[in-house]
């Protein structure tokens, strides 16, 4: 029962610290030890297999309703003509986004967590739900499934069944496109945080606007997901599709991590103007509550230090030189290892 208790207790700095590692159930997902990998922490294997997590997961829907009645930041919606995206808080610190055709009043949402703040976004736009598009198995992302697909029939569920995703209807394999009204997504495969991790691309160009990418657990606004279910090689690859996607691209995140993120990346880079000036930003915006999504990758590359392996002055700060002979990516995954490790560690005062 000691195990159970501090699974169950909010207290964890592992967990308040971290992207919330919520299981699936049943669990068909593994757990991998990786060769010269981080290991997953004793517990997420708990998460994994067990009823715990989707306890866990109904005790923390239950807080945070109580703890954030109007929800944790204040919704900022995102307008091009013909496209409306929707944050919508949930938990205590997740994204669900509700993106919606304003021709036609169809509507896809991204990791459901929370079924009623969802629905309630759902009838105050006036929209219908036709689809969900779910980045991974974690109940914080994939916990409203069935009850929204009770409540809207035709609703499909998308993801990856490599990921024992609830409710899943419609398997999406790497790069498959889906059709919600006029919006077309595209389902791209970046595996590391679980082994099916998908991301979603809205495709702007009908709306003159740029790609959005709904990236779930794989990046955040100055982080990255932890390294749960892949080694830094895998999540090396998949940050890499994210970055080709191009600068102009819209970060829509899982989790509003900003402040935690861009404070600890600070502190392993002392002389960069824009991470400075994104960081002062970001305390501006919580203060007030406000999102700090949506950032563009563009400026990611500037500041986020998982996506700046290759960088000379991170890697001297890290300590790290290349090996002769050893190839650049083999390299860089070894300095993303690096910063993840002492992520894993940071503890925000
Ligand atoms: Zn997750």
């Amino acid at each position: 029962m000691k195990v159970c208790r501090i699974f169950l207790s909010s207290q964890s700095t592992d967990w308040k610290a971290e992207p919330s590692p919520m299981p699936s159930l049943p669990a068909v997902g593994h757990t991998p030890q990786h060769q010269g990998g981080l290991r997953s922490p004793p517990w997420y294997s708990l998460y994994a297999r067990t009823r715990l997590g989707y306890l866990f997961y109904q005790r923390q829907v239950k807080k945070a309703r109580e703890r954030y009645p109007l929800g944790h930041s204040v919704p900022q919606p995102c307008h091009f003509p013909g496209v409306k995206i929707l944050p919508i808080p949930v938990l205590s610190n997740n994204y669900s986004y509700l993106v919606i055709d304003t021709g036609s009043g169809q509507a896809a949402v991204v990791d459901p967590s929370d079924p009623l703040a969802v629905q309630a976004a759902i009838e105050e736009e006036g929209v219908m739900l036709e689809a969900i598009f779910c980045t991974h198995k974690h109940w914080d992302h994939s916990g409203g499934n069935a009850a929204l697909r009770q409540q809207h029939g035709s609703c499909k569920v998308y993801g990856s069944t490599l990921d024992a995703i609830p409710e899943l209807t419609n398997p999406l394999e790497d790069k498959e496109k889906v059709k919600v009204g006029c919006l077309t997504f595209e389902a791209l495969a970046t595996p590391g945080h679980t082994v099916g991790h998908m991301v979603y691309v809205l495709d702007g160009e009908p709306f003159g606007a740029p790609p959005c990418l709904f990236s779930g657990d794989l990046l955040f606004l100055a982080g990255c997901g932890r390294l749960f279910e892949g080694s830094p090689e895998t999540m090396l690859a998949s940050l890499d599709v994210a970055v080709g996607l191009g600068e102009d691209t819209l970060l829509w995140p899982g989790h509003e991590y900003a402040l935690e993120c861009l404070t600890f990346a600070s502190l392993l880079e002392l002389d960069n103007p824009a991470l400075e000036q994104k960081l002062q930003w970001a305390t501006q915006q919580r203060q007030e509550k406000r999102s700090t999504c949506p950032s563009t990758l563009g400026e990611e590359q500037t500041y986020n230090p998982f996506l700046r392996t290759h960088r000379p002055e991170l890697q001297a700060v890290l300590g790290l030189r290349r090996d002769g002979g050893e190839h650049p990516d083999a390299f860089r995954a070894r300095v993303l290892k690096e910063v993840r490790r002492r992520k894993d560690l940071y503890k925000p005062t």
